[in-house]
């Protein structure tokens, strides 16, 4: 069985702790390999030598930091099929969608190729007689990301570039479920010239991460996960007087006005609610349509569309449209949703459960379910599914499917369609959700914007990734200088006693 350790100080090292957790290939059901669960020890040790190392790379000029993220950048580019790969054996997204996976994560290291911009400080000269005010960003020192698993490449790139650009030194925990895609990603960093012990790759479980949240070493933790772990990270870092940015679980949704082009609406609902199987915090996972009407009509275009998608390996050729889900438990988790919806009242009007594939029987497959007619009270409205499972809770007006979407204790992302600008603009306007798209399904900001939910989908201030993220990962100091006057005949030229 393959053993997965971490990277320390520049080397794949070998876990001490004879604790392990299990990494499975989601298409076969086959256990492919264990990954090492840090000790404190290991852990301690991984943040004293990032500590060591932190201080000659914050010394090191700002554009030279960057150059580093440059060659990263042009090398995640030629490995992008080699980490494609890694991210689909172990989360079993299609091979396309892998390359999106990476490529989202790459799109933030490009733009931390231009953190010095991001870096400059202010500068108020003549502030008051003879006196000048100015305020530089400074990097924090060592600083945390904790990731999830639904996107192995995207989100420790989202964590790293900002915060090693900015100077920092990081201690990345990715999700035990994916670990090979971020020990790669650290190998790929030092290929492009990043100091040994900047970053540092420890793998584990709540124990590491609860080592993380208690050393008085770790400045800041920036999380990526589910609602009840990001709470549970946020209050235990800022106990511990850490910042903390937490980012955690949706229910997106998404109206249909009547006037919307209802072809266009279905085609983006297919591929948001099911795409990567469900398993991303932007994907669609309620469909509010606006009138009987439209909702009949709506349905009536998904169906085909839905029984039509072809769940497969990863291996399994160019028309595959989304995999298997991560584990075991989630697929019986989702199915056991699927279960409950039929049982409180919501009308299945297409079944996703019992699928099995020639040659996978035990993969961890869940063909895509469409529900209509479901309320407000039933569990799948209720609860994060994360998996391919579309919910349709009909509205009979706007203002209904707007407080719909405000009432919903998540703020993740949401979308309209609509042919009506105005209406676009008020939902945009009034609509408590971090992240909107108008006419677009899946509202993910280009990288020089900033992600970030609202409500129960993130703690904490400050988005991820762009402005934002180099305010997270830098402390603003301002100094206030006054000059008094001094010499100002100019050059001396002849021998002169001192006095
Ligand atoms: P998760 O919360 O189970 O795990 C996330 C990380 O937390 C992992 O590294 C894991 O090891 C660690 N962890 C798990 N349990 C812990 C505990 N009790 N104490 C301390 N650490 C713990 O999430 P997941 O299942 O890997 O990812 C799916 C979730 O992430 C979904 O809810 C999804 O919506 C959310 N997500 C949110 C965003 C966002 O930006 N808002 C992006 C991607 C995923």
């Amino acid at each position: 069985m393959k053993e997965i350790g971490h990277w320390i100080n520049g080397k794949m090292v070998a876990g001490k702790s004879g604790r392990f957790a299990e990494v499975y290939n989601p298409a076969t059901g086959e256990l492919q390999a264990k990954v090492a669960l840090a000790t404190p020890e290991e852990l301690n040790e991984a943040i004293d030598s990032a500590a060591k190392a932190q201080v000659a790379w914050a010394a090191t000029n700002p554009q030279r930091r960057a150059r580093v993220m440059m060659k990263f950048g042009d090398l995640i580019n030629q490995y992008m099929d080699e980490l494609a790969e890694l991210v689909a054996v172990e989360h079993g997204k299609t091979l396309p969608d892998a390359r999106g996976d990476v490529q989202r994560g790459l799109e933030v290291i490009e733009v931390c190729m231009g953190a010095p911009a991001m870096l400059k400080g202010e500068y108020t000269g003549e502030a008051g007689p003879g006196i000048d005010l100015y305020s530089m960003r400074q990097p924090l020192g060592v600083v945390a990301g904790i990731t999830p698993f639904n996107f192995p490449a995207m989100i420790p790139l989202w964590k790293m570039g900002p915060a090693l650009s900015a100077g920092n030194a990081m201690i990345l925990k990715p999700s035990e479920r994916v670990p090979s895609t971020s020990l790669r990603l650290a190998e790929i960093a030092q290929e492009a010239g990043l100091p040994d012990g900047v970053l540092q790759v420890v793998n584990g479980d709540k124990e590491t991460v609860d080592g993380i949240l208690d050393h008085e070493v770790v400045q800041a933790v920036g999380f990526v996960g589910s609602t009840p772990i990001a709470q549970y990270i946020y209050a235990r870092a800022a106990a511990n007087g850490k910042r903390a940015q937490c980012f955690g679980g949706a229910k997106n949704h998404m109206l249909i006005m009547p006037d919307a082009d209802l072809d266009k609406a279905a085609d983006a609902l297919v591929g948001a609610g099911f795409g990567a199987a469900g398993e991303r915090c932007m994907a669609i996972s309620v469909a509010v349509p606006v009138g009987d009407e439209t909702a009949d009509a709506l349905i009536e275009k998904l169906i085909p569309r839905i029984e039509k998608l072809k769940v497969g390996p990863y291996t399994g050729g160019d028309d595959v449209d989304f995999g298997p889900v991560i584990t075991k438990q989630a697929q019986e988790r989702i199915n056991g949703l699927v279960e409950s919806g039929v049982e409180q009242g919501a009308k299945l009007v297409v079944d996703g459960r019992n699928l099995k594939i020639q040659g996978y029987e035990n993969g961890f497959f869940v063909g895509p379910s469409l529900f209509d007619n479901v309320t407000r009270d039933m569990d799948i409205y209720k609860q994060e599914i994360f998996g391919p499972v579309l919910s349709t809770v009909r509205a009979k007006t706007y203002e209904d499917a707007l407080n719909l979407v405000i009432d919903n204790e998540y703020g993740n992302g949401t979308a309209i369609f609509t042919a009506d600008g105005d209406t676009a603009r008020d939902f945009a306007s009034r609509v408590n959700v971090g992240m909107v798209g108008i006419n677009f399904p899946i509202p993910v900001p280009l990288s020089y914007y900033t992600f970030g939910g609202w409500k129960k989908s993130a703690f904490g201030d400050l988005n991820q990734y762009g402005p934002d993220a180099f305010r997270f990962y830098t402390k603003t100091k301002t100094v206030t200088a006054r000059w008094f006057s001094g010499i100002k005949e100019g050059a001396a030229l002849n021998f002169k006693a001192l006095d």
